[in-house]
């Protein structure tokens, strides 16, 4: 469940930056989270508000946004999507296919296998960066 860790890690920078910009509350704030966290976004939103209980922040309208992950191949400029990746991968993992068609996603708890496994799906090459869809920040805050 790793939606309480950031959503606490979120509540925490928050009450930073309300506390020294002296804001005694916040309307609304938007958060950004990348694909490839594959965010639980209720489990999430119930995170942020039981957290922020109590606290200036509590009442903060919370507003989530996914932003799509790309990559893009060093060698040859081609784009790829995380759909793109994650089939490249699944090839790669058929042994990880459950008999129920149950299926962890490797990309979202081994990100450093993905960099070892995946390859540029044009020319081959794997020096390709993840330019877009990985982390989860505060995008906006309306106070
Ligand atoms: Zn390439």
């Amino acid at each position: 469940m790793h939606e309480w860790s950031l959503a606490d890690a979120v509540v925490r920078s928050l009450l930073r930056f309300m506390a020294s910009e002296g804001l005694d509350s916040i309307e609304e704030v938007e958060i950004t989270w990348g694909e490839i966290l594959e965010l639980d976004t209720d489990i999430f939103e119930r995170a942020f508000h039981e957290l922020s209980r109590g606290t200036p922040l509590e009442g903060a309208k919370l507003v989530l946004r996914e932003e799509k992950a790309h990559f893009r191949c060093n060698s040859c400029g081609a784009e790829w999507d995380f759909k793109t990746a994650d089939e490249m991968l699944s090839r790669e993992f058929e042994i990880m296919e459950e008999p129920t068609g149950v299926r962890e996603n490797p990309l979202h708890f081994l990100p450093d296998l993905a960099r070892t496994l995946l390859r540029c799906p044009r020319c081959g090459s794997r020096d390709f960066d993840l330019i877009d869809g990985k982390d989860l920040r505060v995008s906006r805050v309306v106070a």
